[in-house]
């Protein structure tokens, strides 16, 4: 067993030694992403292994360990890996856990400290947590967050958010059921074993969307939701009851932000200070360059977008721009002015039907979130918008059920816009000039 170092606060450190013996769990978050962010850990020489399981029992285990009033996500994350640890399946003297570390005012800065507690509590203090955080928070000798690696780790989260994307696109209109999920499969091994990097970025994206388009389906029109509200609840099945599936099952198209736009969201943080206090002058012209780093890789995947069935995703400064007159871009507390301008941005790309996920004890996304949709829908009276909380008490039926009401009004809407049935339904002028163009489609189009 590695030697357990300390360092001057009593913090256990996660040493170079625990490294090559130590097996660092991970809890789940977005499946497509957290695979391909696995490997890229694996590549530089960590072992590591994403925690996949799910259910009720995670709930109780978290509640055990994390006071009530705690973040949701808090609550699932610790529960996940408290669980995992007393199953047995790992030797907890040759374990470690890693979280990240936000940094911001929020209370995901605190995760790590309730985890701390957890572990004590379990008589589990001699496992190392390890931060993942940009914000020189906490600092091991055993893992540290090089410019290699956080490149990798940038470009695993550009391919994860082109996987959700064109599959969320592909997914409701597939004639055969199952090829989406099929090419998802495919494509996670591939990058894992083959293109996990910057240097084939560009070929990949591109080869995405050829092969999507190439999946034979039906665009039948569709009524679209988007999800928006606080990043864990939005993304992981664990903490939204797995809403995705349940909105496939409804036969909606899904439309999720990708996560590349929280770690701009993230990096702009500085940046903001800088133009709005002048303070944090320095970090501020750092995150600069990460953020155009970051644009970068977008616009690329833009530009591999454009032309195709598809839709692309929005570009940052487009979405950013479009809080004017709702919210300042100093309100960075959880999602922040990101959480407004994701709804915003969704009507604006014609999607008026939207659910605002939000934790339990989540202040800040009350605000940006659910606390703007009465603005919001003053300003577009089609959108659609329902909140809906998530916590250990909630019923999943009843979160369906006021969805569901949400999704009456949506497809009454479509029905309205093709009294004939399908073959009313006008394709957008751009979208049909595109597929005219595009050879490599080999879609139908109602
Ligand atoms: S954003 Fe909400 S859920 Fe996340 S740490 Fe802050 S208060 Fe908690």
């Amino acid at each position: 067993m590695a030697e357990l170092i300390y360092d001057q606060t009593g913090r256990l450190l996660f040493t170079e030694e625990m490294r090559k013996e130590y097996t660092l769990l991970i809890p789940m978050m977005l499946p497509i992403h957290f695979e391909l962010l696995t490997n890229i850990f694996r590549k530089h020489n960590f072992n590591v292994e994403l925690l996949k399981t799910t259910g009720k029992s995670i709930v109780n285990e978290g509640l055990k360990n994390v006071h009530n009033d705690t973040c949701y996500p808090a609550l699932l994350v610790i529960g996940q890996l408290i669980e995992a640890l007393k199953s047995g399946k790992y030797d907890t003297n040759k374990v470690a856990l890693l979280m990240s570390q936000t940094g911001g005012g929020c209370r995901a800065s605190n995760y790590v400290h309730l985890l701390r507690k957890a572990l004590k509590k379990n008589n589990m203090e001699h496992i190392p947590v390890v931060s993942m955080n940009v914000s020189s928070m906490e600092k091991n000798p055993g893992f540290k967050l090089t410019v290699g690696l956080s490149a990798d780790l940038a470009v695993a989260v550009c391919y994860g958010d082109m996987l959700m994307s064109l599959s969320n696109q592909t997914r409701p209109y597939e004639i055969e059921k199952g090829e989406t999920d099929e090419l998802i499969a495919w494509y996670i091994k591939e990058l894992c074993e083959n293109g996990l990097s910057f240097a084939k970025y560009r070929k990949y994206i591109r080869q995405m969307v050829k092969d999507f388009s190439a999946i034979p389906a039906y665009r039948t029109p569709k009524v679209k939701v988007g999800i928006v509200g606080e990043i864990y609840i939005k993304y992981a099945p664990l903490g939204n009851n797995s809403l995705e599936n349940f909105l496939q099952s409804e036969d909606v198209e899904v439309i999720v932000p990708g996560l590349l736009d929280f770690i701009m969201f993230m990096s702009d943080h500085h940046a903001a200070d800088t133009r709005l206090f002048e303070i944090n002058k320095k970090k501020g012209y750092l995150s600069s360059i990460t953020e155009s780093l970051l644009k970068r890789l977008q616009r690329m995947q833009i530009r591999a977008v454009k032309g195709s069935v598809f839709t692309p995703q929005c570009e940052f400064e487009h979405k950013k721009s479009l809080i004017n007159g709702y919210v300042s871009e100093a309100n960075k507390m959880g999602e922040g002015w990101l959480l407004t301008a994701e709804m915003l941005e969704l009507i604006d790309s014609g999607v008026d039907n939207i659910i605002c996920t939000q934790p339990f004890g989540c202040l800040p996304n009350h605000i940006v979130g659910k606390g703007m949709i009465r603005k919001i829908r003053t300003a577009h009276e089609n959108a659609n918008i329902v909140a809906i909380d998530y916590d250990p008490g909630a019923t999943q039926v009843n979160q369906e059920n006021r969805i569901r009401l949400m999704l009456a009004i949506a497809k009454k809407r479509l029905d309205k816009s093709m009294p004939n049935g399908p073959q009313d339904y006008k394709i957008p002028k751009k979208v049909s000039q595109e597929a005219d163009n595009n050879e490599n489609m080999g879609v139908l189009i109602q």
